[in-house]
């Protein structure tokens, strides 16, 4: 890319330019919008609703952010200096990492792939994108916008498998930012290991979701309803599994019924507003997780398109196949809870979650709850919208993952800050340097002074 002067600009250290690909990727992601939505239809028959809400808007908004912003955030920030230091002016400088790679999970395939591209590029680094292979389509459209947008030596899409991601590991990079499933981050974890590469892993886990008798039975089935089986519970921060109090278990479970049949209509495979799951693999290990259980809605399945209908099970074993590991799919267990002694021995069985939501009308509850528990991110009376928040910093803790981003927090997770004083020259106190015979008792006191 050239300057207005036919100079040759630099990513790394240029704004404008930084700024001048952004927009391309504005204008270039506004001209294949349709093409996203139809190609996340054709991979997993995704809502056309849902694509734009949870995807192109998404990322639509995260990028006219950037670009309002990016001057702002890039430029070196003046911080006040030590009186230690006296007198200097001291800067943090932000600087690209470098090489960034970046691999995407297919649950989300085309804002997986997106937000953290838009941040490298924003933040000055050379980046390599690697989205899912199992979602084809949506790969080969944002490797198209990445290629119309972008020139090789700055932004490449590599597709591919298992394999192209295990090459991509193998070489040497500034960052990794991967999201993905917990038992892959550790490997992206080992891999950056080699070269004490810093990462950001965006993982998953177990989300509990508690409701308690003070809660609005129907407003929390609804947001519930909704929380989970957008994009057929294929989403990292759906609720996993309810733990409903023992007071309220029975009306509550009416309610999630009536919730679900208002939105997805008595056969939810004929609704246009409910997608499938990703492939034959995924689909067979939900089927198993349904099939001795205590199924009290929905439990039907299709293999020809991967269907799994919203399903409640009720009281599933702990021990069982559906509470061992993170569900992934259209299937909610539904747990009750007399005391807050119950809560703790279920929830604390799993590592720490993504997301944790808490219904109640009570709010030293919700608030004791929202203490006693650590996990990535999550909400009071809703699930799943703390994501939108730029604001809020979205991310996993302990097994949940490493690092968070959105926002501002996107830029800094690929901007390394280089601490700078600059020492002016026309004063030089002379107590720092040897020989220190006699001054230690001066250092002392101008070190209480200061603190
Ligand atoms: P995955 O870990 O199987 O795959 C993610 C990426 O890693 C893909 O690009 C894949 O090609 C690559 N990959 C797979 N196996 C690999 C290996 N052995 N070595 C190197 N790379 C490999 O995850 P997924 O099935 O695509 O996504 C589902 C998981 O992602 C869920 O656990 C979900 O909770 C999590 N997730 C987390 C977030 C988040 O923001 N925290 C968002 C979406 C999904």
């Amino acid at each position: 890319m050239l300057n207005q002067s036919g100079q040759v600009m630099n990513f790394k250290t240029d704004i404008n330019y930084r700024k001048q690909s952004l927009l391309k990727l504005l204008n270039c992601v506004q001209l294949h919008e349709q093409e996203i939505i139809k190609a996340l239809y054709d991979d997993f028959k995704k809502p056309a609703f849902e694509a734009v809400i949870s995807e192109t808007a998404y990322i639509l908004t995260e990028l006219n952010h950037t670009i309002k912003n990016i001057n702002k955030w890039a430029k070196p920030q003046l911080v006040l200096p030590s009186l230690l230091n006296f007198p200097s002016t001291d800067y943090i400088y932000k600087e690209p990492y470098g090489k960034v790679l970046i691999i995407a999970p297919w649950n989300y395939p085309y804002q997986l792939a997106l937000c953290p591209l838009i941040a490298a590029v924003a933040a000055g680094n050379e980046v390599v994108v690697k989205p899912s292979e199992l979602t084809p389509n949506t790969s080969k459209i944002v490797a198209k916008i990445i290629n119309e947008t972008f020139d090789e030596n700055h932004v490449k899409c590599v597709e591919g498998g298992i394999e192209i991601a295990q090459q991509l590991l193998a070489q040497r990079w500034d960052y990794i930012f991967f999201t993905g499933s917990v038992a892959v981050g550790k490997i992206v974890a080992k891999a950056a290991a080699e070269n004490l590469t810093p990462v950001t892993l965006e993982l998953g886990g177990k989300n509990p979701c508690i409701i308690d008798e003070t809660a609005n039975i129907k407003l929390a089935a609804k947001r519930i309803v909704w929380g989970k089986f957008l994009n057929a519970g294929q989403t990292c921060i759906a609720p996993d599994y309810l733990l409903v109090s023992n007071k309220i278990k029975a009306a509550f479970i009416e309610s999630l019924k009536k919730e679900i049949t208002a939105a997805y209509g008595e056969n939810p495979e004929k609704s246009t507003d409910f997608a499938r799951i990703i492939n034959g693999k995924n689909w067979k290990r939900l089927a198993l997780m349904i099939k001795d259980e205590n199924v009290i809605f929905g439990g039907q399945i299709n293999e020809t398109d991967f269907y799994i209908a919203p399903t409640l099970i009720n009281e599933p074993a702990l021990d069982s196949m559906i509470m061992k590991d993170e569900i992934f799919g259209p299937i909610l267990p539904v747990l009750s809870f007399e005391n807050e002694a119950d809560l703790v021995s279920i929830i604390s069985r799993y590592e720490k979650p993504l997301s944790l939501y808490v219904f109640s009308n009570n709010s030293a509850f919700a608030k004791k709850i929202i203490q006693n528990y650590s996990f990535g991110g999550g909400c009071i009376n809703d699930t799943v919208v703390y994501f939108s928040n730029k604001r809020l910093p979205f991310g996993g803790v302990g097994h949940s993952g490493i690092g968070a981003y959105h926002g501002k927090l996107s830029f800094d997770t690929f901007t390394h800050r280089k601490a700078v004083v600059k020492k002016a020259n026309w004063l030089d106190i002379p107590i720092r340097y040897a020989p220190y015979k006699g001054k230690i008792n001066i250092l002392k006191k101008i070190l209480k002074w200061l603190s």
